[in-house]
């Protein structure tokens, strides 16, 4: 998802959320490690059924899993919100009685009637209902969102990125319980559209009039899987790829966007030339490219990404809030983190395809002008990258530890380090064999898949030939930035280095003196130049380095002070209203 915008836009989605009933600690985390009964499963197929009731604002669900069974299992655990009760189970066709499961906390235990020998195949149909937890402020804090259109007709989504697939359907919520296929059947009132992952497979009217519209999607991301209805009209064309394919280009709007939704559209061709020629073929061409207008901001969902930033225009000319969600094709979807605690993968490396992609329409100026914009962000409370597994919203929250942002902003700056450090070469051939596990990929030999920090940085290390092991430890698994420490001692100008961890950091420094630019190369840690009489110096001239700037901390606690003065003074004048 893209970093959170302004605290006015959440706050007023704030307002407008109803207060959802409470999730277990279990079910309202995703990521929570597998268990080895959960470990012992091989996620083959999901086939949803959900009638979606808008006025109740509820749903009834009929899913059924198939599993491949990895060691002998006496039970299946899946993961359910226990807000939904369940009406019935069956295994491989046969129902179950009530007293054979049990859904405490949002962890569902099935009691297999028989037990299953690794090496078989199980289905397991939990048929459910209830009302789906509601979003507080979708994407953030997600769930479902009960909408309406302009013209006052529902408008529902889903958005459980931080919380997971468990609020909606039964399922493995770690990132790495992707099924490998899933149909998808939505039924709801007509004439509203389903929109959904993959590829669309029918519309069958029911007697009562509802409308099921069938989804066929291959290895969706858990929280890929998602729920998007409305009054919806569809723009479609096709695009011809470089790679020889024919690449469908869908897109599902209000009536009340036309003129906006056509400009959208407009783009996606010029968005499918950048990812295509920089990191490489789109990894579901074979489905579609999808967006679907949303009553929340957006959301990765796979070949079916959520839009709902108003058709904004920006000094960058195109939409980057559909350019970022679409940048999670490739990192999120297509290169999966194998846990959490990876997560700047999917939006580090999302994040930088904003600047790349403005180098590549208009230049060094757009460039710069958001690594520049991402720089003010950078937090450094804790480090991108914990080594341990962790769950979603511990990444994303500061107060619980984690990195919070700086997996965005702090991700994609040291993305752009790497970048100057190794050159263009390197770095692209490095993303292309974590996004494809190949150097040559092309439609038809890749499958999405898994990849770790550990990964990433093996990767980097034998693509560039160097030890990079320096360059990673200080950027990813130490909190604070790396400080350039310059002394001028008489006519010498001495440069240091110095790390939180006191780590090794042989990080070359260019340094302009008078119209010279001249490279120490700080082999261990310092370097040293002398300066002509009278000369100015200036370090790293061309902005190559990501580093402690003190001038930014202090911009950092003036907007503090500022923003907590301005809410002091508002929670001060409200009280005097009342
Ligand atoms: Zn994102």
């Amino acid at each position: 998802m893209k970093k959170i915008a302004t605290a006015a836009a959440a706050s007023l989605l704030a307002a407008c959320a109803t207060t959802p009933p409470p999730l277990t600690d279990y079910s309202a985390n995703s990521g929570a490690a597998r268990n080895p009964d959960q470990q012992g499963l091989a996620f083959d197929k999901a086939d949803l059924k959900l009638r979606i009731e808008p006025d109740t604002r509820s749903i009834q669900g009929d899913a059924t899993l198939t599993f491949g069974t990895r060691s002998t299992l006496r039970r299946i655990d899946l993961d359910l919100d226990r807000n939904l009760p369940i009406d019935a189970i069956a295994v491989d066709g046969q129902p179950l009685g009530p007293e054979r499961w049990r859904n405490p906390q949002g962890l569902l235990s099935i009691d297999l009637p028989q037990p299953l020998e690794p090496g078989r195949t199980v289905s397991i149909e939990v048929k459910y209902h209830g009302q789906p937890h509601v979003a507080k402020r979708a994407p953030w804090d997600g769930g479902f969102v009960w909408s309406k259109t302009p013209d006052g007709q529902p408008w529902v989504a889903s958005a459980v990125e931080g919380e997971g697939c468990d609020l909606f359907w039964p399922c493995i919520d770690h990132p790495t319980g992707k099924p490998k296929v899933v149909d998808e059947h939505f039924t709801v009132p007509g004439p509203l559209v389903a929109a959904g992952n993959g590829v669309a497979t029918g519309m069958n009217v029911e007697p009562d009039g509802w409308r099921t519209w069938h989804w066929h999607a291959n290895n969706p991301s858990t929280y890929g899987v998602s729920i998007n209805v409305g009054p919806y009209k569809e723009l479609s064309g096709d695009y011809k790829s470089r790679f020889g394919n024919t690449i469908p280009l869908h897109l599902w709007y209000l009536a009340q966007s036309e003129k906006g939704a056509r400009e959208l559209f407009a783009e996606f061709p010029q968005i499918l030339d950048f990812f295509e020629s920089t990191i490489g073929p789109y990894p579901f061409g074979d489905e579609k490219m999808g967006v679907v207008e949303t009553p929340h901001k957006g959301m990765e969902h796979q070949t079916i990404n959520a839009y709902g930033n108003g058709y904004a225009k920006t000094v960058h000319g195109y939409d980057d809030l559909l350019q970022h969600e679409f940048a999670h094709e490739y990192f999120g979807n297509q290169l999966t983190n194998a846990d959490w605690d990876d997560m700047w993968l999917h939006e580090g490396l999302g994040s930088y395809m904003q600047p790349l992609y403005s180098q590549y329409l208009h230049g060094d100026m757009d460039y710069y002008s958001w690594l520049m914009q991402f720089r003010g962000g950078v937090r450094n409370k804790a480090a991108i990258v914990s080594g341990k597994p962790r769950r979603e919203e511990d990444v994303y929250d500061t107060e619980r530890g984690g990195p919070g942002q700086d997996i965005y902003v702090k991700g994609a700056l040291v993305m752009h380090t790497l970048r100057e450090l190794i050159g263009d070469p390197a770095f692209f051939a490095i993303i292309r064999e974590a996004v494809y596990g190949r150097q040559d990929p092309r439609p038809g030999n890749f499958k999405p898949r898994y990849g770790s920090t550990r990964e990433f940085m093996a990767i980097a290390k034998r693509i560039s030939g160097r030890d990079l092991d320096w360059f990673f430890q200080a950027y990813l698994y130490q909190a604070a930035l790396p400080e350039l420490q310059a002394k001028q001692d008489g006519k010498r100008l001495l440069l240091t280095w110095k790390l939180e961890k006191n780590t090794p950091f042989p990080m070359p420094v260019d340094v302009r003196i008078g119209e010279q630019v001249v490279t120490l190369p700080m082999t261990n840690g310092s370097g040293s130049i002398d300066l002509p009489a009278g000369a100015t110096w200036t370090l790293d001239p061309h902005a190559k380095l990501l580093k402690r700037e003190t001038s930014i901390e202090r911009y950092q606690a003036y907007e503090d002070a500022r923003k907590a003065k301005a809410k002091a003074d508002a929670k001060a004048g409200a009280k005097a209203n009342n």
